[in-house]
């Protein structure tokens, strides 16, 4: 047999927030031939650490001039582990993706070490991070391409690669108002090539066929993968909010110990958003309060078990309930508002494996809703989020398989930004090794 020399190894990365962009810029570091594909479902990256714009009521992209504009999901991360700092933050911060953010903290509660750590975001919003690190990868690594809007829903083996297939348009979208019938007919409606690695990144891919992220792994991965399908959920609820005039308090950010609104931050007063004319806020609810209300209003259909779109409706009641709490926080009338707007967000991140829980994020506080765990406790059992710290096995290895999960839902470290990340980097620095050393094929 005559050796076949592979010079250019594909990957497919699924997932293009945190986890998944850290993965792609470190495999085209360390494979710089590699063709790199990253596949994201949403509009545009950024997953958790996502960024909304809106203009005269409508919701622009998230780089353009707005009135208002909000971190709605992830609203910082702290830069204290020595090699998330050296790899992966001193970088963004010399490219000016991210920096410092130097607001007025306060609060009695513990929210990502908020007042206590030195604290980053992404320059002009979170997503800064991700859309932007990977605009900068595809200027820079010719062979590098991100796909927004189209979901993976199969992964199969052709030959001693991955077949990948999926869908694109509305039927990506995660909370696509189409019917779900419709949806699940839809999941690899379409190729999208073949890859000699994948990277998958998203707390759903190895769900069961009911979730429309699911990315219909192969079985041999999924048995390897259970510990991310065991591991307990954190639900959270943000309400994004803008105000006339300025809210009376002496803080940008807040924490609180409060039984439904954990956090709140002033967008103004983030880098990047000096102009921005109207005063904007993120409301974020507590675990317990999120839980209860997923339980309230179910995420997937108590009789088909089909996954149930987040509607304007079903988001009324917790936007009033975080800006009723935070009006009671603020003790004094809060001037009028010109934008309110909520977000579910049923996989905010994993449960922490720390305060008496066991290996799959278990406490007593653990509530089970239509099968899936959500995690009830109260914010006190959430101190120490988002560190860094010891984090063996921060990813699945699928080995021989090519396959590989990475992602916050894999580590062992506290959830947030930075287990994301560095899972992201030793998931692709694995796959790198392993393409690296089988560079040669036999035909
Ligand atoms: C409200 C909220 C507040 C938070 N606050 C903080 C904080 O202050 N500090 C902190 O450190 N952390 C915080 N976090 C946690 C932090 O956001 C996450 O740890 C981090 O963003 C995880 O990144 P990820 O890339 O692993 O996952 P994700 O950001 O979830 O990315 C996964 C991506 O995969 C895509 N995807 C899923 N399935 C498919 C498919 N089949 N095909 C294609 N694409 C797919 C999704 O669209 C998504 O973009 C917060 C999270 C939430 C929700």
């Amino acid at each position: 047999m005559e050796p076949e020399v592979v010079k250019e190894p594909e990957v497919a990365i699924v997932g293009g927030g945190i986890t998944g962009t850290v993965a792609a810029t470190t495999l085209a570091r360390l494979l710089p031939g590699a063709r790199i594909t990253l596949f994201d479902q949403g509009r545009g990256l950024g997953g958790r650490a996502s960024h909304r714009r809106v203009d005269d009521g409508e919701v622009v992209a998230p780089w353009a001039r707005s009135s208002m504009a909000f971190d709605h999901g992830c609203q910082f991360f702290q830069g204290g582990d020595a090699e998330f700092r050296e790899k992966i933050l001193d970088p963004w911060l010399a490219a000016g993706l991210a920096a410092e953010w130097q607001g007025k903290f306060a609060g009695a509660g513990d929210f990502f070490g908020i007042g206590s750590e030195t604290v980053y975001v992404g320059v002009g919003g979170m997503h800064t991070v991700t859309a932007g690190a990977a605009q900068m990868l595809e200027c820079n690594h010719s062979n590098f391409v991100a796909r927004c809007g189209v979901r993976v829903g199969a992964v199969a083996r052709a030959g001693d690669r991955w077949a990948l297939s999926g869908v694109g348009g509305e039927a990506a979208i995660h909370d696509s108002k189409l019917k779900s019938s419709d949806v699940e007919a839809a999941r690899a409606a379409a190729a999208l090539g073949e890859f000699d690695a994948v990277v998958v990144t998203d707390a759903s891919a190895a769900q069961e066929s009911w979730h429309r992220a699911s990315a219909g792994l192969p079985e041999a991965f999924l048995a390897m993968s259970k510990r991310v399908r065991d591991r307990v959920r954190v639900a959270m609820f943000t309400a994004i909010v803008a105000f006339e005039e300025r809210v009376p308090v002496p803080y940008d950010a807040s924490s609180f110990q409060d039984s439904t609104l954990w956090f709140a931050a002033k967008t103004n007063s983030k880098p990047g958003f000096e102009a921005l004319e109207k005063e904007c806020w993120t409301l974020v609810s507590t675990p317990a309060w999120a839980a209860a209300e997923v339980e309230r209003v179910p995420m997937r259909d108590p009789a088909t078990g089909a996954f149930i779109p987040q509607s304007p409706e079903v988001l009324e009641a917790p936007a009033r309930a975080l800006l009723d709490a935070f009006a009671a926080a603020v003790g004094a009338p809060l001037p009028a508002h010109t934008y309110l707007h909520a977000q579910r967000w049923g996989s905010a991140m994993p449960a922490p494996l720390t305060h008496g829980r066991d290996a799959d994020g278990r406490s007593d506080a653990t509530k089970d809703v239509l099968g899936t765990a959500f995690d009830a406790s109260s914010t006190e059992q959430f101190a120490g989020l988002g560190g860094g710290g010891a984090g063996d096995e921060d990813f699945v290895d699928g080995g021989d398989l090519g396959l590989y999960y990475a992602g916050d839902f894999c580590s062992p470290r506290p959830p947030g930004v930075v287990a994301a990340a560095l899972s992201g980097k030793h998931a692709a620095e694995a796959c790198a090794q392993r393409l690296h050393v089988s560079d040669v094929r036999y035909s």
